[in-house]
């Protein structure tokens, strides 16, 4: 399918049509409807540019793909692949609607990643690295850790597959075309560690067999600097208490928030950690991304812990950024020099499981 087919069918305005929303009031590049969910004339905004959607009267918002996933009870791939079966229908009141390509949002990039997860393998020295890391052969399924394929041919067959399931490359950190052409992928010798927001695959960091550059161990899956590349956002992770985690959000009482640097390393003490809220961050972070702790109220201690990497190289940028955020006698340091290993200062804290006694 052409990459401009894709673009129309999954676009906010075919989606509209799809599901009938009435259109009560349209400007530049947004439409107003009756709202699906909640039935409020003229309250549900639609932005034709971001392929997003917010009601003002309910609070639901999302993109296109998500907006019809949940107007049919499906999950968003089953939506992506229905959309792509019908013919697009772009009518609406808007003077004039051009349906151009963006960076993918966050459900694109989720439908993106899966499948391209599921074409990739997990290399043996790949499993016991992670097995030395502390992780069971359960939980390295469940995250999904994966290699990169290093042969080229590999890289390029499975963009071609991708291709042929209807995926449009275009805009997907990590993903760029050579010079002939041809849609590739990053080849960095490392295991993918797939960035999950509310379950879904928002981002690939890579943790490197080798050094980076002399200075990292951790970098994002992007490819900003290559032809039709794109760039990937500075993520951080939120890791839930298993389950629960509409009930802890609610939960007026105060509590510790655990916050590590690297990725891999916050899935390891999410193991230890279920009942806590932890968040992963890269070494290098953003102002703008850590802002997103915000959503956590009433934070207690904030428990920091870091990789051997980020004490050497990164702890200040990470310091510096979160004493913006919290009072310093709040924050509690704890670090990881060895590979996975957690600090014992840490497993005082309250909700700590010890694994092996479980497994005992
Ligand atoms: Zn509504």
């Amino acid at each position: 399918m052409k990459q401009q087919e894709i673009l129309e069918k999954t676009s906010i305005i075919n989606v509209k049509n799809k599901l009938n929303l009435k259109e009560t009031f349209s400007t530049k590049d947004t439409i107003f409807v009756k709202c699906p969910f909640c039935s409020d004339n003229g309250a549900m905004k639609l932005n034709t540019t971001e392929n997003s959607y917010i009601c003002k009267n309910c609070g639901a918002k999302g993109y296109a793909i998500g907006l019809y996933a949940k107007n049919k009870y499906m999950t968003n791939r089953r939506a992506y692949e229905s959309l792509l079966q019908e013919d697009a229908d772009l009518s609406n009141n808007l003077k004039t609607a051009i349906i151009t390509s963006t960076r993918k949002n966050d459900e694109e990039l989720d439908i993106i990643y899966q499948s391209f997860l599921e074409n990739l393998d997990l290399k043996s020295e790949h499993i016991m690295e992670l097995l030395r890391y502390g992780f069971s052969m359960e939980d390295i399924e469940r995250i999904g850790f994966k290699s990169i394929p290093i042969q080229e041919k590999d890289r390029i067959n499975i963009c071609n597959k991708l291709i042929k399931d209807d995926f449009d490359l275009e805009g997907t950190p990590g993903f760029f075309k050579d010079r002939k052409f041809r849609w590739n992928f990053k080849a960095h010798k490392g295991i993918l560690i797939p960035i999950k927001e509310n379950h879904r695959i928002i981002a690939l960091r890579i943790h490197l067999e080798d050094i980076y550059n002399t200075d990292t161990t951790d970098i994002w899956f992007s490819s900003s600097q290559d032809c039709n590349g794109s760039k990937t956002l500075n993520n951080i992770m939120f890791l839930y208490p298993e389950e629960n985690a509409i009930q802890f959000m609610n939960d007026t009482g105060t509590k510790d928030i655990i916050i590590v640097s690297e990725m891999i390393l916050a899935y390891k003490i999410h193991l230890y950690f279920r009942n806590n809220i932890v968040i992963g961050v890269p070494n290098v972070i953003s102002k703008k991304e850590l802002q997103k702790l915000k959503r956590i109220q009433k934070v207690n201690d904030v428990h920091v812990v870091m990789d051997k990497h980020t004490v050497l190289h990164n702890s200040e940028n990470l310091l510096e950024n979160l004493y913006k955020l919290y009072p310093r006698r709040k924050i509690k340091l704890h670090f990881s020099l060895k590979d996975g290993e957690i600090p014992s200062s840490i497993e005082n804290l309250n909700n700590y499981i010890d694994i092996q006694e479980n497994i005992a």
